[in-house]
């Protein structure tokens, strides 16, 4: 996912075009900021590209995810269904909506199971966060018609997954909402930045209020704006959003730069025995960050990123042994180790998160490997990967 690999002139002629006015807040300044709205335009521009009414830019993806959930009515003691392989501001953004986390299983896309989100369900349900995990898709329909048919808010972290679809639409778009995030690792990169994009007006205009002390950003005196609900600071400087506007533009190539390296190595690696992929429900819209397969058991998958390493292919990561996206390694989690006490911790409902038993998620974790796929590989370098990760695999 490396919007930090093509940083470069375009990028710093957005910078320079804020440096020079000096203006860095998004909002007023009409005069002094010399017709550049870098922030307003990333959400014109997003918003296109992913065909939906209305896109939201703010601080992170962490601070889109909590004024998606704001914006959608989504608080305190409300239980949100989340998958345990993701990133762990996933979780995080629950719990400070004062909301709380339950974790239901994972299946072969590496998202959430439509069957254990109905499993999952109580009376206190009130959402669903499914996370189109390292680039690619939830069975984001099965689980719209679970949402649509028990009156539930759909909510999609596709953080990772700019640019990816599902039959032809945007992932983030099937949702009440949908966040991304232009952390400085993710497909662009806005340095830090995320957004929130909806085809619902008011869920737009509650975003856009939330993430702004709830102002109603409706005239040209900031100080006589209405506050239409009470809200927070998660905006985005126009500095960052000057770099996620160079960015953007560049998706399309960066999304058929993955396509064709992930295809070669993918080829290269069919017919390997025991080896399988990820399960895709629309391969035509993999955004491709990531080659992600299984090996045939948890011995098998650490032997593999050995090897791969050893013999010099890297990036290439086995969740379940490492401490970043799967809840397995997340001890500060398990015992809710905060710094203050969490709204969780008072309410009746508060699961003892020590005791999480996910069996089907860790199967499948144990045996997954995940490639990250990346923009600047020669052709030498892409065959030569190809190459050596087929035999590795092969050999094991
Ligand atoms: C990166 C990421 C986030 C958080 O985004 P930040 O911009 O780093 O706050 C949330 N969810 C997932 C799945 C992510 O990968």
């Amino acid at each position: 996912m490396p919007g930090f690999e093509i940083f470069g002139q375009e990028e710093r002629e957005q910078v320079g075009d804020v440096l020079e006015t000096g203006v860095l807040f998004r909002y007023g300044f009409d005069g002094a900021r010399n017709g550049h709205w870098k922030a307003k335009t990333f959400e014109t521009e997003l918003a296109q590209r992913l065909g939906v009414s209305y896109a939201h830019l703010c601080a992170s993806g962490t601070a889109a995810l909590g004024t998606a959930m704001a914006a959608c009515g989504v608080g305190a003691g409300d239980e949100v269904i989340v998958p345990p392989f993701t990133f762990v501001a996933t979780v995080e953004a629950v719990l400070m909506a004062g909301a709380v986390p339950v974790f239901a299983e994972i299946d072969e896309t590496l998202c959430l199971a439509p069957e254990a989100v109905e499993a999952a369900l109580t009376p206190a349900t009130k959402a669903v966060i499914p996370v189109h995990m390292c680039g690619s898709m939830a069975r984001i329909d099965e689980l719209k018609q679970l949402c649509d048919r028990k009156g539930l808010i759909l909510l999609e972290d596709a953080c990772q997954s700019v640019g990816a679809t599902y039959q032809g639409d945007a992932l983030g778009s099937f949702g009440k909402a949908g966040c991304f995030s232009f952390d400085p690792v993710k497909t662009i990169t806005c340095g830090e930045g995320g957004a929130v994009i909806t085809n619902d007006k008011d869920i737009y205009l509650a975003a856009d209020a939330y993430a702004d002390h709830g102002h109603d950003h409706i005239g040209t005196d900031r100080g006589a704006e209405d506050h239409l609900i009470i809200g927070t600071n998660y905006r985005i400087s126009e500095l960052n959003a000057a770099v996620g506007l160079a960015q953007l533009r560049k998706l399309d190539w960066i999304l058929d730069t993955q396509r064709h390296n992930k295809a070669l190595i993918k080829d290269a690696m069919t017919g390997a025995p025991g080896i399988e992929f990820r399960q895709l429900p629309d391969p035509a819209g993999d955004s491709a960050t990531f080659l992600t397969f299984f090996m045939p058991d948890l011995d098998k998958a650490r032997q593999a990123v050995a090897a791969l390493s050893a013999a010099g292919v890297d990036g290439c990561f086995h969740w379940f042994d490492n401490n970043w996206h799967y809840i397995r390694k997340w001890n500060h989690f398990h015992s809710l180790k905060a710094s203050a006490r969490l709204a969780v911790q008072a309410l009746p409902n508060s699961p003892d998160y020590s005791r999480i038993h996910l069996p089907q998620s860790d199967a499948i974790m144990q045996r997954t490997i995940s490639m990250q796929i990346k923009l600047g590989w020669t052709p030498e370098q892409l065959e030569e990967r190809a190459k050596t990760t087929a035999k590795v695999l092969q050999d094991i």
